[in-house]
């Protein structure tokens, strides 16, 4: 370990909190967690490789933000309680300023939800990120992909379709992923794509109440596509349920924002199904967290997602990469 690696890792551990079953964090070959007795660990890792996942020009307050909130929505999703991470840094060099402003992003999230940084590398290379979160949650109460019954309805959080929006405002050239817009309704986009909200209440909210959960990181069709291949069975959603920006529909027109929402990823809200008998219960835990929750289909036998082909849909559902 160099002076400049030593140096960097000292950054990263004066930002890190205490938490009790961190019983040995940064600093040591490895860190010693006590899980709490009788809960199960949940496990995810994920990687964020710059002009990849990210724009190579995003600030890097963003890319702090971003490589954790990742992680946090695939522990939102099991309905997971998060408690420990560890952050594989691969850096072209090392800038303590631009340590320091993803130290800021990564730790505002971090604190926010109580996840704690207890180890990790940091080796020079092109600029990657790798979190590996973890989280605890009760036996049994995992909310898995393959636990969807015939009948449930499916939900979405928030809205859908906002950061693929932004993606092509900015590869397209009208849209800077550095700055704050002056427009509010195209800062609105950019925030969505740059600094996604993993939605851990949620997640741990739906807890005895949604049967699957999966969080949308590929896009509504491929990730309701998982529930429905592990759980063997179909869905069939209505397009014109598909919780939409006003920033969306006033940056493509409705058809081309729906169109973002089925297919569009990155926007990490939670997509998930419940028997028909908890939709107090979800309207209600809507209105706790002030966060929309929207029912936009059902589970049905067979396999497959049916959608917008029936009675008055909206016609020109062409491919959002033909946008
Ligand atoms: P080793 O060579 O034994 O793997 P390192 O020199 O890589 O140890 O790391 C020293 C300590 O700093 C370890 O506790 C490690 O977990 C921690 N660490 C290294 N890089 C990071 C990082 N990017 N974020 C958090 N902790 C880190
Ligand atoms: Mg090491």
């Amino acid at each position: 370990m160099s002076l400049a690696e030593f140096s960097l890792i000292e950054r990263i551990r004066t930002r890190t909190h205490a938490r009790a079953d961190v019983l040995l964090g940064i600093g040591d070959d490895a860190a010693l967690l006590q899980p709490r007795a009788g809960e199960q660990l949940v496990v995810t890792a994920d990687t964020l490789n710059s002009g990849v996942h990210f724009p190579a020009e995003t600030a890097p307050y963003d890319i702090g933000w971003k490589t954790l909130a990742v992680n946090l929505s695939d522990l939102a999703s099991m309905g997971a309680r998060p408690a420990w991470c560890t952050l594989a840094l691969s850096l072209p060099d090392a800038q303590t300023d631009w340590i320091d402003a993803f130290a800021d992003g990564f730790f505002a999230l971090a604190d926010e939800h109580g996840i704690v940084l207890v180890g990790g590398d940091t080796t020079r290379g092109p600029l990657s990120l790798s979190v590996t979160a973890m989280g605890q949650l009760v036996p049994g109460t995992a909310l898995r992909r393959d636990a969807a019954r015939v009948d449930d309805e499916v939900w979405v959080s928030g809205t859908l379709g906002d950061a693929a929006i932004a993606l092509r405002a900015w590869q397209g050239g009208t849209l800077d992923v550095r700055g704050v817009a002056d427009d509010a309704q195209v800062d609105y986009l950019r925030l969505r794509l740059a600094r996604p909200t993993p939605r851990v209440a949620l997640g741990r909210a739906l807890v005895g109440v949604a049967h699957a959960a999966v969080d949308v990181s590929d896009g509504l069709l491929a990730d309701l596509g998982h529930i429905c291949e592990r759980s063997g069975v179909g869905a069939r959603i209505d397009p014109k349920r598909l919780p939409v920006s006003a920033a969306a529909r006033a940056r493509v027109g409705i058809t081309q924002a729906r169109e973002a929402a089925l297919r569009g990823g990155d926007d990490y809200e939670l997509c998930f199904t419940a028997a028909p008998s908890q939709r107090p219960a979800i309207e209600a835990l809507s209105a706790r967290l002030s966060l929309p929750l929207t029912r936009i289909g059902t589970i049905i036998p067979g396999s497959g997602i049916a959608h917008g082909s029936d009675d008055d849909a909206p016609r020109g559902y062409e491919h959002f990469n033909e946008l």
